[in-house]
């Protein structure tokens, strides 16, 4: 325990803590292999992380912004199947055995990530199994939820789901004021300019949201819900069932370290 409360205190002291909820999720000896390993990126709005049919050379642990997650269609990366927040990781498929991205990893929303290269995490690797088991919990969550979000496009109205897209975003972001344009909703729902343009107008007549030079401000988030198809609610109980399972596995995690500590001590006696 003693080793471990150092180890965290010099963590907050020195490194970089990080802001990305995979690597908070992890227990202290895991966290302080990892953090000399990590560097703190820029994301710049519009980078490509990862452009699909190149190998994955790092993971990005996002700490603030938005990336978008484009599959291919007709050749070209076009529809979004998946966003990404301060919650997950861009370049995670590579815990499944994937060396190369099948999907474009775009940068909608400018923030900050800590970047790991694919070479430093398969040498530590047998040092943070943690990280390896919270990577795959991830990629089942991802799984469900692209499935969910086109399921969502085949059934429900384009009015629902821009809410449902919006509150996500916001989730995932954290920020009520989002900044995006029109013409990246678009892409981001597949749908003309206009029809976002319509849509955004009525939100605006109903109070549930403001625009203003490329942002959207979210005013009313519980009038937005109303709006949202199922699906919004349907997601964020995955995302909080899965959260509160990170919770349970950090505190068992705890609690074999505090015991076999004090196991030491008695046979040290
Ligand atoms: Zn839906």
């Amino acid at each position: 325990m003693l080793i471990e409360h150092k180890v965290l205190s010099s963590l907050r002291e020195d490194g970089p803590r990080p802001g990305n909820a995979l690597l908070q999720s992890l227990p202290v000896h895991e966290l302080a292999v990892l953090m000399p390993l990590l560097e703190r990126v820029p994301l710049a709005p519009r980078r490509v992380l990862q452009h699909a049919g190149l190998p994955i050379e790092h993971l990005f642990f996002v700490e603030s912004g938005l990336v978008s997650v484009l599959a291919k269609v007709d050749g070209r990366s076009g529809a979004e199947v998946l966003l990404i927040g301060h919650d997950g990781a861009v370049g995670a498929t590579v815990m499944l055995g994937g060396d190369t991205s099948d999907l474009t990893y775009f940068v909608q929303i400018g923030g900050s990530a800590l970047r790991l290269s694919v070479d430093d995490l398969n040498r530590v690797a047998p040092e943070v199994p943690t990280l390896s088991q919270a990577l795959k919990g991830y990629l089942h969550l991802c799984l469900m939820q692209s499935s969910q979000s086109a399921a969502c496009s085949l059934r429900h109205a384009f009015v629902p789901r821009l809410a449902r897209w919006l509150l996500d975003a916001r989730d995932r972001s954290g920020l009520d004021r989002l900044p995006i344009t029109q013409d990246l909703l678009a892409r981001s729902l597949g749908v003309h300019r206009p029809t976002v343009s319509c849509a955004v107008k009525d939100f605006e007549s109903a109070g549930v949201c403001a625009k203003d030079r490329g942002v959207v401000h979210i005013v009313d988030r519980l009038k937005l819900e109303r709006v949202a198809c199922h699906c919004y609610r349907f997601l964020r109980a995955q995302s909080d069932k899965w959260e509160r399972s990170k919770v349970k596995r950090k505190i068992v995690i705890a609690m074999s370290s505090m015991l076999a500590a004090l196991e030491a001590e008695l046979l040290a006696s």
